[in-house]
């Protein structure tokens, strides 16, 4: 005699609905909470003490001497969450954003602190400087 053991649980379970999630249809299955997704730049909390960029075990960060801050590209982040524990001021943190697809890997979505952020940052610089000076002479 032919013996299917699985023969009774098929049966039982084409009866019930499929347990699939059906994405992009529905919502993503929800993440845990501590998920390491995203990484977030707080540039204002930033005091450029490169702790992140010696830890950083993929090179994502390259440091900014002139404005002593950092400049993060995501496409190469392994999500270790090594600079966020190392940073001193709390300027890097992991958000749950894991939907980071894209077709350029310069995707702008990918990067923190972009040139133009940091020219606009300069002039900022540079007209605190002024002002400082205008005050001093005053
Ligand atoms: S999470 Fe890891 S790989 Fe990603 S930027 Fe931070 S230290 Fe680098
Ligand atoms: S560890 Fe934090 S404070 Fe230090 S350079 Fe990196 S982001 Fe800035």
């Amino acid at each position: 005699m032919i013996k299917l053991p699985l023969l009774s649980t098929v049966l039982k379970n084409i009866a019930k609905r499929p347990a699939t999630n059906l994405f992009p249809k529905t919502d993503p299955v929800p993440v845990p909470e501590d998920f390491r997704g995203k990484i977030i730049y707080h540039v204002d909390k930033c005091v450029g003490c490169r702790m992140c960029v010696m830890v950083c075990p993929a090179g994502v960060f390259i440091y900014l001497p002139e404005v002593r801050k950092v400049t993060l590209w995501l496409g190469r982040c392994v999500f270790c969450k090594q600079c966020v524990d190392v940073c001193p001021t709390r300027a890097l943190e992991m958000s749950d954003e894991f939907l980071l697809a894209t077709y350029d890997k310069y995707d702008k979505k990918l990067r923190w602190f972009t040139e133009e952020e940091i020219e606009e940052y300069k002039r900022k610089l540079e007209e605190q400087k002024k002002a400082k000076e205008v005050a001093k002479k005053s």
